[in-house]
């Protein structure tokens, strides 16, 4: 168990990089850091390691706090994006050298018994020869992976691991990485800012932004239940719809077209939705094009297919709704009434709060 307890990071330079962080990982779990470039994704994994120190708050394994301790006693695997092989040794020595040296240091029989059963595990036992610059991107992170799981780590940190490698070799590792993590039993949290990764990969996500975490929750409730605007703005693709309205007079006005205040779920409303302005977002599976009874009519004018589906762009007075249809349904130039899943949608205030 990883707990995380109102961690802060303030550098030199006064930068306030991490505010108040807390969260907490169950052992054995794949937890994902999420965030645009700069939130601090890796300032908490450096944290964790020991490599860089925090300026409040406390980090615990199991209870007891390691602030204290010495990087090497963490006893943590820590695989960067740059793979960091030594380039003069072969895949079997690279996988070997930490049970070489150190606290783990082994006879040279039993380290290469180690390796040789951990390289099977990882589907590099061919490679074992080969130097580092003879190998592809995908085969140097698995080797780099193998020789971080050889120590037996209590954690796996992995920080961008995937992002020097093409999209069909991403999509293979890190389904790679997840049964490798689940087969070994290890704790890992793994950094990325590509949101479909942590969708795919993770137990639990942790979204952050600007220092600060936004959700910690499971894949689903991210998409399902956003705690925030910029949750739904960053969960998604198609990037959520947003719409700018007021309400008054018990009525949303989009500029456009009005819709009743009423037709909103009185069991999502999460506080009282009172007069003033507000962002309705809905996804773009919950806006239906419809020959009639829907909110408001627009026109398509684009469409961009994506595999089975087909996202339908329409556009009036500025406004722009998307929706997602079958490819059957694909259309351009034609005009639509858009019907909206209330019941799917959510209300944030002027301080991107959700109220519904
Ligand atoms: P990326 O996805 O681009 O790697 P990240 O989420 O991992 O980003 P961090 O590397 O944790 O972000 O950095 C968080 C913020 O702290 C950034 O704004 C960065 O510029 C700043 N920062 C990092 N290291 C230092 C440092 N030594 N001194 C001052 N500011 C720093």
């Amino acid at each position: 168990m990883i707990d995380i307890i109102n961690l802060n990071k303030r550098f030199d330079n006064g930068f306030t990089a991490l505010e108040s962080v807390s969260f907490s990982v169950k052992k054995g779990d794949l937890v994902c850091l999420l965030g645009p470039s700069g939130c601090g994704k890796s300032t908490i994994l450096n944290l964790i390691a020991g490599l860089l120190t925090p300026t409040g708050g406390d980090i615990q394994f199991d209870g007891a706090s390691v602030i204290k301790t010495a990087p090497k006693d963490r006893n943590i695997g820590f695989v960067f994006q740059n793979y960091a092989l030594y380039p003069h040794m072969t895949v079997l020595e690279n996988v070997m050298f930490p049970l070489t040296v150190g606290k783990h240091k082994m006879a040279k029989a039993e380290a290469q018994k180690i390796a040789e059963e951990y390289m099977k595990l990882t589907n590099i036992e061919e490679l074992s020869g080969k130097k580092p610059g003879t190998l592809s991107g995908g085969q140097q992170q698995r080797v780099a992976i193998t020789r971080a799981l050889v120590q037996k780590p209590d954690i796996l940190l992995l920080d961008e691991p995937l992002s020097n490698l093409d999209a069909r070799l991403r999509l293979r590792i890190r389904e790679e990485i997840r049964r490798l993590v689940k087969e070994v039993g290890i704790t890992a949290i793994f950094v990325t800012h590509d949101q479909e990764e942590a969708l795919s990969i993770s137990d639990k996500i942790i979204l952050m932004n600007e220092g600060v975490v936004q959700q910690y929750a499971l894949p689903q409730e991210l998409y399902l239940e956003p705690a925030n605007l910029f949750v739904a703005n960053f969960i998604g693709s198609p990037i959520i719809n947003t719409m700018k309205i007021t309400v008054a007079d018990g009525q949303m006005n989009f500029g456009d077209f009005q819709v009743p205040l009423s037709s909103l779920t009185d069991s999502r409303k999460k506080t009282e939705i009172t007069d003033g302005s507000y962002t309705f977002a809905i996804r773009s599976e919950d806006v239906k094009p419809e020959i009639s009874g829907g909110v408001v009519e627009m026109e398509t004018d684009d469409n961009e297919v994506i595999g089975r589906d087909c996202i339908l762009r329409f556009e009036k007075n500025g406004l722009v709704v998307k929706s997602v249809v079958t490819l059957d349904q694909a259309v351009k130039n034609v005009t639509r009434s858009l019907i909206f899943n209330f019941s799917k949608a959510f209300v944030f205030n002027e301080a991107g709060e959700r109220v519904y």
